[in-house]
């Protein structure tokens, strides 16, 4: 399916919905989710607690989304978050001017070229306002981040632009009282706010969203000194270092190679790619791509973004970045607190890796790569353990007491489980509703449970039914719904 197919869906059974839509003055940019948006949403949180998280030992926060001046200066956000913009000096739209350039020539224009020289290129290609003909401006910058003002005397402060500030400044105090070692990851899952110039695309560009994001504090003498590297070593990674051949080899020639700087990059690298794979998406139809000088953030030294192939183009899901010791040496210097960590019997600066997910984005592209189209049967193929409803039962006719012991059924799962009651419509027609939502289990009362207490169960994938004992349906969801990897 494609982009707009898969949004319809998405709205008609409520996943998300345009933020605050009754009002003309709604906000382009926002979106709300819906209960199966928010059912999926946790459910994806839980698979990332469960395999990076957990799985490495991670130390988890939640951190606040407004932060004082200080840190976005120590950050570089107030000077350095900014996006190149440029307006029509008659009808006064403002775009982003790299992408407008891009656009009109077809060539990839980096954002961080100078204003003149975006200038220059605006006036060589001849390019006006798409909107109403007229002559642009001059590039200018856009700093991206919210204001706000904070109290009476209006304190000046941000919303902020991502979740990893938090992590970067609670990092001292964390690593004390709870007696880290290097190397040690933090992890956070949460909002971030970006006011984005041309917000579009729904859940793909928007200026209120979540992140996950992770920050790996190590000693850079001791990068290559990783035991847990030796788990993922043959993991196949899909790596992009130029152009756009995909060259697949494995964690470990990826290191020996050079592709990869350090161990526990490779690590990290991994086990993401790992996850991704355990939340379904088609690790075929991605890659990590590796940035050139141009398209790097400010503050990184060497990045990857992983990217998924998606009906709208490649998409970049996760930020990989090595940030050296610019976040703490930066910090260090405003907050003039000492953010040095001992590491064996030395006084180390740590450095940080970052793994940088955008969560929205995410849940996208897991939809829309769930989704086929079977004759008249649209089915959204989640894993299991990530579907929003997660039991559909129905009676098989709405008379002679069906409806009555479909709806006990109910009434006692649903304490288990996200199930859903429906006797509405033919049965064929609530099977496929439950299709098109990715419910893995649909249970139907029929005359025979009257006789023995079972009950059909019928799977999503293969559309096979067996009977089952109503006292063992407990259990048997159990074992098919949490059916996650790795589990023995
Ligand atoms: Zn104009």
């Amino acid at each position: 399916m494609n982009y707009e197919q898969t949004i319809r869906l998405m709205l008609e059974r409520g996943f998300i919905l345009p933020s605050s839509e009754i009002y003309p003055d709604a906000l382009a940019g926002f979106w709300d989710y819906g209960p199966l948006g928010v059912a999926l949403k946790n459910r994806y949180i839980e698979v990332w607690r469960r395999y990076l998280v957990r799985r490495d030992g991670m130390i988890e926060i939640d951190g606040c989304q407004i932060m004082p001046r200080s840190v976005f200066v120590a950050s570089g956000h107030l000077e350095g978050f900014e996006d190149p913009v440029v307006s029509c000096t008659k009808c006064n739209l403002t775009l982003r001017a790299d992408r407008l350039i891009q656009e009109k020539t077809g060539k990839i224009v980096p954002e961080r070229l100078p204003n003149e020289e975006l200038d220059a290129l605006i006036a060589s290609n001849n390019i006006v306002c798409p909107s109403c003909g007229a002559k642009l401006g001059s590039v200018r910058r856009f700093n991206m981040m919210f204001k706000v003002s904070v109290g009476p005397s209006g304190d000046e402060a941000y919303l902020r632009p991502e979740t990893c500030q938090s992590i970067f400044v609670d990092f001292p105090r964390l690593f004390k009282v709870m007696r880290c070692k290097l190397p040690v990851a933090f992890a956070q899952y949460g909002k971030s706010f970006r006011n984005e110039i041309s917000p579009r695309q729904s859940l793909m560009r928007l200026r209120e969203f979540y992140q996950a994001e992770i920050e790996v504090f190590f000693n850079p003498e001791k990068a290559n000194e990783f035991e847990k590297f030796e788990e993922v070593k043959s993991e196949v990674l899909r790596l992009v270092m130029k152009g756009e051949e995909v060259e697949e080899l494995t964690a470990a020639e990826a290191f020996e190679k050079g592709y990869i700087p350090n161990k526990l990059i490779a690590y990290y690298l991994a086990i993401l790619q790992q996850f991704y794979r355990y939340v379904g998406l088609n690790i075929k139809r991605t890659r990590f791509r590796k940035l050139s000088e141009d398209e790097k953030a400010f503050y990184a030294t060497s990045a990857f973004d992983f990217e998924v192939e998606t009906s709208l183009g490649w998409v970049e899901l996760v930020a990989c970045n090595h940030r050296g010791d610019y976040d703490l040496s930066g910090h260090a210097k405003v907050s003039k607190k000492n953010m040095m960590v001992l590491d064996g019997d030395k006084d180390v600066l740590p450095n940080v890796f970052e793994l940088s997910m955008g969560v929205d984005r995410s849940i996208y592209a897991i939809i829309e790569h769930s989704l086929t189209v079977e004759g008249e049967r649209t089915v959204m193929r989640l894993k299991p353990y990530l579907a929003p409803i997660q039991v559909g039962i129905f009676p098989l006719v709405t008379k002679d007491g069906l409806p009555e012991v479909a709806k006990q059924i109910y009434s006692k799962l649903r304490l288990s489980f996200d199930a859903f009651y429906d006797e509405s419509g033919s049965i064929g027609r609530r099977y496929r509703r439950m299709d098109e939502i990715g419910t893995p289990i649909c249970i139907t009362v029929d005359y025979q449970t009257l006789q023995d207490n079972t009950v059909t169960i019928r799977d999503r994938d293969t559309m096979a039914q067996e009977r089952v004992k109503i006292s063992e349906l407990e259990q048997i969801l159990h074992q098919r719904i949490y059916s996650y990897p790795l589990n023995s």
